[in-house]
């Protein structure tokens, strides 16, 4: 027989022991009793993940319960906070039990990595859908935010960009076919110890989620200023490297495409010590620097500039 909501509830979402002194009350109640360290600020943030846009009706269950809470710490990530708790709305046409086993394992396996404890949610029956709200600390007046570049600043990325956007094209195309193999390049990182580190050295920070143009543009339009990225500078991930000949299709798919979930932040020059002795330094990239002018351009080794026709992932732009 088919569980009901609440025997649902239990058995995959609320029988993990919450160890962290700042969750008063987890599931269980008509809502959680939640604190913050002293002298700490709350950083709270929400995705939804929708069967059909975050992921394909042949994903694994897994991988779509671990992207759901991944995706969610990377904003965490990308303000420098340190994750404590989140909550879960789930709407499912069925109740399912081999996926929502799958679904909990990933989840829980992402929770445990970064240390977040599941608090609470709600769960209703309709197309499949995955609402995570999570929310993190960090010491007050220490958040990095996308409004801090100043001109001057050097731009860097935490990671190498692509592959989402390569898989997804050729999903799209048909060029190859769904196969939960690729699921190893798609599933993200959150930049968590990295953003932790950034604390009093990054000016502002943005975890990529749209494409690296795009985002870039978010903060210098909230900074008031403008970029320069340089095309040679930017690192083409695995997958991609390997299969695409062409370097204007990989350098297109890397500066537009989405779902890369690295981190992209500015630093201003007398703080570049303090970021060489930083313990993630080998693994970041420097790919441009802010201006004082209005715009993002993406310039090649001629300083010419490269434009797109798009660049970037918009939910409600025709594509
Ligand atoms: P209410 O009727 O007040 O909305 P619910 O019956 O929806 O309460 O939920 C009962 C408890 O279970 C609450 O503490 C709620 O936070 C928790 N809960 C419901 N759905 C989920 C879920 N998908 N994941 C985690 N906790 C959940
Ligand atoms: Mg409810």
């Amino acid at each position: 027989m088919a569980l009901s909501e609440f025997e649902l509830i239990k058995k995959y979402f609320s029988d993990k022991q919450i160890t962290s002194s700042y969750v008063t009350l987890g599931i269980g109640d008509d809502g959680a009793i939640l604190n913050c360290p002293p002298a700490h600020e709350l950083i709270v943030s929400t995705d939804i993940l929708n069967e059909g846009v975050h992921f394909y009706p042949q994903s694994s269950a897994h991988y779509v319960g671990f992207k759901s809470l991944a995706v969610n710490l990377s904003d965490l990530a990308a303000m420098g906070a340190t994750p404590n708790w989140f909550t879960l709305n789930l709407s499912l046409p069925e109740v399912d039990e081999n996926w929502l086993q799958e679904f909990s394992r990933g989840l829980h396996e992402c929770a445990q990595i970064y240390d977040v404890h599941l608090v609470g949610g709600d769960t209703t029956r309709g197309a499949l859908s995955i609402g995570i709200q999570v929310g993190g600390y960090v010491p007050s007046g220490q958040a990095i935010l996308r409004s801090g570049a100043q001109p001057g600043d050097r731009v860097f990325i935490s990671g190498a960009l692509g592959n989402a956007a390569y898989i997804n094209k050729q999903l799209l195309d048909n060029t190859i076919n769904y196969d939960t193999s690729l699921e190893k390049y798609l599933i993200p990182t959150p930049q968590i110890p990295l953003g932790i580190s950034l604390r009093g050295i990054a000016n502002s920070a943005i975890d990529i989620s749209d494409g690296l143009l795009a985002d870039i543009s978010h903060v210098t339009y909230t900074s008031h200023c403008g970029a320069k990225i340089f095309a040679d500078k930017i690192p083409f991930a695995e997958y991609l490297k390997d299969h695409e000949t062409s370097t204007v299709n990989s350098l297109q798919l890397a500066c537009t495409g989405g779902e890369d979930y690295v981190i992209c932040f500015t630093v201003a020059e007398h703080k570049l010590p303090d970021l060489k002795g930083n313990a993630f330094y080998k693994s970041l990239h420097e790919i441009g620097v802010i201006t004082g002018q209005d715009g993002v351009m993406l310039l090649d080794e001629n300083n010419n500039e490269i434009n797109f026709q798009s660049i970037g992932y918009d939910h409600f732009k025709a594509h």
